[in-house]
Order: C-alpha cells, then structure tokens, then sequence
C-alpha cells in the first residue's frame, strides 16, 4: 500500500511552525505495512489543494493528511476532499449534538462557526475526536483512502492512535518493515563500520551506519510478511552485531543514556550527584525525565559563576592556576559535589556554551569529570559552537562517561 502525506498549513510554510505531525505519523507506517514516498507541506489555499488532492488519488492508495479541519474559513480540507469526491458537503445533526455536549462539559455554548465541523460527505467514516471538537475524515472512494486529521498535534496524535492507524493496519496487510538500533559508544564510525563489515551489503535485512549525538548506530532494517516473520529475519544478524561489538553497545532502538545510567545505577543500587556549569541544569533535567530517578539522584548544583563553584567545593588556587574551563576543574567539580551531596558517583561538567569563546578556549569545548570508586576520569569533546546544542551534547557525553565507567568497574 502507497501512502503519502499532506500537512496543511500556512505557518508551516513559514517555518514558526515546524511540521512534527508528518514525522510522528512517518514514523508509524512501516510497523503498519504502508509504503510511504511523499510528504509535503501545503499552504490553506482552496485550488491548490483540490490539484493536490487529485494528483495524489491517481499516485498513492492512502493520503493522509493533517490541519484545516478547524471552524474557521481558511480551513478547507473537507472542502477540497469534497469537491474531488464530486460530492457535497452536509451537516451531521448527530455531530452538531455530540459537539455542543462537549461544549456544554466545558461550560461553554458552542459557537454558530464550530457547526461547519459537522460537516460530512457520503464516502466519509467520521473518526471521534476526544481531544478537540474538529472530528477526523476517513474518506474513501474509488480504492483511494483519504485520511483528515487535526492540525493541533496532541489531537491528532490520538486520533491516529486509536482511530486511523488500526483502520490502515487492517486494511494494508502488506508487508512489515521493522527495524532495530544498536546504539554504541567509545568507537568511531570506521571502527563499528569495521567491527560487523561483513554483515553490509545485504538486502533483507538490511544494515545501516549512522553517526549521531550519542554515539554510531548500526540498524537493522528488514522486510517481512508479518511481525514474527521480521523478527526472525533481525535475530541472526543482531545475535552477529553483540557479538563483534559486546560492552561498546549502551542502548537499543528508544534507549536514552539517562535510561541506561538510571538502570546500571538502580541496579547496583548507587546514586548519582553532579556539579553543572555550562549546561546550566540539563543534565538534572533530563535526569529527572526518567521516572524513578529519585531512587539514584541526590541532585546538582547549578554553578555558573566561578565564584560559586569555590562556594561549592573546589579550590580556587585549581581554578586560578588551569582555568575554570578545564579537565581539571570538571574532575575538581565532581568530586566535590559526590562528597557534598553524600553521592556514589560525582559528575562536573564546565565549558564554553559559546557562540564566541572564553578565555582564548573555542566555544564548544566541554570537559566532563567523573568520580566513582575513588577514582576519577575526565573526558573533552569539542562541539558546533550552538548554545542549546552544546548543552544537550555535553549531558549525553557525560551521562554515556559514568556508563561506561560503570560497566568497567563491574570488570
Ligand atoms: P483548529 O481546530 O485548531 O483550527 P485544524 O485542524 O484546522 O485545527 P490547523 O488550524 O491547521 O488545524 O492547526 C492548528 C494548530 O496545530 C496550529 O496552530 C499549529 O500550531 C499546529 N499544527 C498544525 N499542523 C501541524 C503540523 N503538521 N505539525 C505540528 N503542528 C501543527
Ligand atoms: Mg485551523
């Protein structure tokens, strides 16, 4: 089954609003069977819409789109299905009722302009909205299915979910595309790339190298009849890729390093404390994104300013004499927050957020520190010099450092 995907909406066009509906929906179709080989941003204009419409009904078998489903005049998606289906548009009196309920629940009279929202066509199946009063379209005529969906993405991620996507999987019993990430650390891409060489160049399945933030990853790509068949394709080739690349594997598919640090630490039933400078309570943050961090995460102390990271612990004759921005000072702020905060393991970062640099040090240099065992390892990682970027990749580094630590110390 060919699929394509149209997000309507003129801010997209304008870049304030970046198009994650087509992404969250992309990501969902192999699993379901669809091929997918268009995505395209359109603006809300009647005429180019209706050309669209037609130009995918003759080149795709589903076209699922999101936006222009709202009660206001520039939303025109059911207008522009209903002109190419020939068909005109009614209103469904049990959707008026249903919607004015839901209006109602709020404590809210339903505006006369949300009516338009009840608007159906003959070769329309409504799709229920629980999150919003715009109803989905699943449309179908002549063996073309046409998918309408919410713009707002909290709506139409669930009515996907629960309404859309099931249909489709129903439907489309094609074939299953499934794949499977091995993501790994402290190698570099030739390295990986040389470690499982002989597993490239085949087709089903298929092994892929990827250079990313956290590390190289390896993903199996494979083709089957169903699930159980996929799965028996990956099984050989992954049972190929631990063995060649053992301990420098930390993460599958959606693993987070926050994830797999969480888990070594709860497992060996250590905790966790650091000392941020330059990523200015990320890594705290994104710790605490993982649910359970209070069993292994003391906290972190935010110490912008040098002074303040003397107040916190570390000498300021070991700032004066190598600089603030240092392996020195990144392994210094870790063993002293390990010691104030009563933690296990202790991590410092410092380093220069940029965009320009600091004390003749480029911006982009991040040193991390870690303390564990009573030792302690620092590592240096030169980034783009992007503020925001530079924090989420000093995080990842320091986080996949007290890993790897960990795992050595088991050794
Ligand atoms: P509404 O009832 O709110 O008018 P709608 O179905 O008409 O819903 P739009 O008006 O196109 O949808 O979009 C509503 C909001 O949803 C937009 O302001 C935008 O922030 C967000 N949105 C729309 N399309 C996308 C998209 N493809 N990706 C991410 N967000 C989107
Ligand atoms: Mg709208």
């Amino acid at each position: 089954m060919r699929a394509e995907i149209l997000a309507f909406g003129t801010e997209l066009l304008m870049g304030e609003t970046v198009d994650t509906n087509s992404a969250h929906i992309a990501a969902s179709l192999p699993a379901l069977g669809v091929d997918l080989h268009t995505v395209t941003i359109m603006g809300d204009e009647m005429a180019d819409m209706v050309d669209m419409f037609r130009k995918c009904m003759t080149r795709s078998d589903v076209i699922i789109c999101t936006g222009g489903l709202g009660p206001t005049k520039d939303d025109l998606t059911r207008e522009a299905i209903a002109e190419c289906f020939g068909e005109t548009i009614t209103l469904d009196p049990d959707l008026i009722a249903a919607m004015e309920q839901n209006f109602r629940n709020r404590g809210q009279e339903m505006p006369e302009t949300n009516k338009k929202q009840a608007g159906v066509i003959p070769s329309v199946t409504v799709l229920p909205n629980p999150r919003g009063t715009a109803p989905g379209w699943w449309a179908e005529k002549d063996g073309v299915i046409i998918i309408a969906m919410p713009g707002v993405p909290g709506e139409m991620v669930l009515m996907w979910a629960q309404q859309a996507a099931p249909r489709l999987k129903e439907r489309a019993q094609g074939t299953v595309i499934m794949s499977r990430t091995f993501k790994t650390i402290g190698l570099g891409e030739a390295a990986v790339g040389e470690y499982v060489s002989g597993l490239f160049g085949r087709e089903n399945p298929y092994l892929g190298i990827y250079a990313r933030q956290d590390g190289i990853h390896l993903r199996i790509i494979t083709r089957a009849a169903s699930q159980e068949e996929a799965l028996d394709l990956i099984a050989p080739m992954e049972a190929e890729i631990r063995a060649a690349l053992d301990s420098a594997i930390w993460g599958i598919d959606d693993e987070t390093p926050e994830e797999r640090v969480g888990a070594l630490l709860t497992e060996r039933g250590l905790t966790l404390a650091a000392m941020e400078s330059c990523t200015g309570g990320l890594l705290a943050s994104t710790v605490t994104d993982v649910p359970g961090a209070s069993r292994y995460f003391r906290g972190s102390l935010v110490t912008y300013a040098t002074e303040v990271k003397s107040i916190a612990g570390v000498a300021p004759a070991l700032i004066e004499e190598h600089g603030v921005v240092s392996a020195e000072v990144a392994c210094a702020m870790a063993e002293a927050v390990r010691d104030a905060l009563e933690a296990d393991v202790g991590i410092g970062i410092t380093g220069v957020a940029g965009p320009g640099p600091q004390d003749g040090i480029p911006a982009g240099t991040v040193f991390a520190g870690v303390a564990m065992n009573g030792a302690v390892e620092s590592t240096v990682m030169r980034f783009p010099p992007d503020r925001p970027l530079v924090k989420r990749r000093a995080v990842v580094m320091a986080l996949l450092q007290v890993y790897r630590m960990l795992l050595e110390s088991q050794q």
